[in-house]
């Protein structure tokens, strides 16, 4: 039976971010999942696999969270849906009063779209419209970092730095700067690591300022190019210099907001603000698809105006939807009741106690953490990543190496088995993936 809905979910699925013919061999497993609880996926089979991803890092609360679910279903007697152009609903407003609320109310006029890369494209298209509306039309440049990532529809790939899933559509993308990134592992210090990319960025500032929009980063942590983390010294510098030569700051939040690097937001540990902030991935925890794009007044202000064509009349059908706002709400809710930003500060160094020894091996480059992210590069051949896949769901636990970095990013819901069993199994998986 197993069998039988693998192969009908080849015949009827393409499944995202994956060359499918991979999946006929059965060199890259698919695994059939009939039910989740917790931390835990349960396959058709009985197997059960520890979800130390979070699902491509949405889930927050472990999976069939019973406080989301219980908050899902009476939304689902409430309202299921309604369009949010001329009409609104609670969930919606209160979510977007919760979010400006966690910035300290300096971001607001929550924006919300279905995906992470739909708020990319909002962020950008905002900068751009910004300066149009204040007369200063010439300023259509966005600027990323070598190895950002900021999502797949063309505006988003268009400042993403990741050939492997750009160069086949390089003529359809408009061109962006890449500067290069504060990438700790860059220099011999992260501080120097992070004045380098800094001095970078201002140069090229000092000469390109007025042609400029927006500077667009990922706070902190990369993560699509293999948690490659940075010191928050850059995002200081970045944002000194966006303020001096009249530049936006997108703070792309969609994989480290909610929590995930310590602090709520990762630009809290620079003591920054954005002009521009993107949320999505754990912003439903894991539910929903749900994205948000939060601004500043003055940014806000540009499109208010008696012209309808100064607004912003960009729209997603379903933005705003209740449930998925609602799952953001009881989320929340978790994260105020179960104090889970101090909670996740001992998750995180019980999993350090146990990894970091790692660091010593011969085939580790790098060990690093930054609150629930955890990685690790590891010297091997190109055909690692895909073994170590294999091998770690042999010992019962689910994690996707990003080519030859290993990384954990677990719900926050591991209780002490847990991390130790996640711990250990990521450990006997790495020997059992390397070459003898
Ligand atoms: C995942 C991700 C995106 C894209 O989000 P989707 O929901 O997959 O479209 C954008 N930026 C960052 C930093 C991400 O990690």
């Amino acid at each position: 039976m197993q069998d039988s809905l693998l192969a009908r979910s080849r015949a009827a699925v393409w499944h995202p971010c994956t060359q499918m013919k991979h999946h006929e061999s059965g060199e890259l497993p698919l695994l059939s999942i009939v039910r989740g609880e917790g931390a835990w996926l349960y396959g058709s089979d009985g197997q059960r696999w520890l979800d130390g991803i979070s699902s491509w890092w949405v889930n927050l609360f472990g999976h069939c969270n019973p406080r989301i679910n219980a908050a899902l279903r009476d939304q689902l007697e409430r309202l299921e849906h309604v369009m949010l152009a001329g009409a609104t609903h609670e969930p919606a407003v209160q979510l977007a009063e919760r979010l400006a609320a966690l910035t300290g109310n300096r971001l607001g006029h929550c924006f919300y779209a279905s995906d992470g890369a739909s708020a990319t494209e909002i962020a950008l298209k905002m900068s751009f419209h910004y300066w149009k509306n204040s007369g200063r039309p010439e300023k259509q440049e966005f600027l990323c970092l070598a190895g950002g990532y900021h999502g797949e529809t063309a505006g988003a790939l268009a400042v993403t730095d990741m050939p492997i899933f750009r160069d086949a559509y390089g003529p359809l993308l408009r061109a962006a700067t890449v500067l290069p990134s504060p990438d700790a592992r860059n220099a011999a210090s992260s501080s120097e690591a992070a004045r380098n990319a800094a001095a970078a960025l201002e140069a090229h500032l000092a000469e390109r300022h007025g042609c400029v929009a927006a500077l667009i980063v990922e706070p902190l942590v990369q993560c699509a190019a293999g948690m490659a983390m940075h010191d928050p010294e850059y995002l200081r510098l970045a944002r000194a210099l966006c303020d001096r030569y009249e530049v936006h700051l997108i703070c792309d939040e969609i994989a480290v907001g909610f929590g995930r690097t310590g602090s709520f937001f990762a630009f809290e540990q620079a003591n920054i603000t954005p002009d521009i902030l993107c949320l999505s991935k754990g912003i439903s925890g894991g539910y929903l698809p749900l994205s948000a794009v939060l601004t500043t007044d003055r940014i806000y202000a540009a499109f208010y105006d008696d012209a309808t064509a100064r607004g912003f009349l960009h729209s997603h059908s379903y933005t705003g939807n209740p449930l998925a706002c609602r799952a953001a709400l009881a989320s929340l809710d978790i994260f105020a009741a179960d104090d889970v930003l101090v909670a996740n500060v001992a998750r995180s160094a019980s999993i350090d106690a146990l990894l970091a020894p790692l660091a010593d091996h011969p085939n580790v480059r790098h060990y690093r953490r930054r609150g629930m992210i955890f990685a690790f590069d590891v010297v091997a051949d190109a055909g690692f990543s895909r073994r170590f896949y294999r091998t770690a769901l042999a010992r019962q636990v689910l994690l996707r190496p990003i080519g030859n970095t290993v990384y954990l990013m677990p719900p926050y819901i591991l209780d002490t088995a847990e991390i130790d069993f996640l711990c250990r199994a990521t450990i006997e998986a790495l020997h059992a993936a390397l070459p003898a």
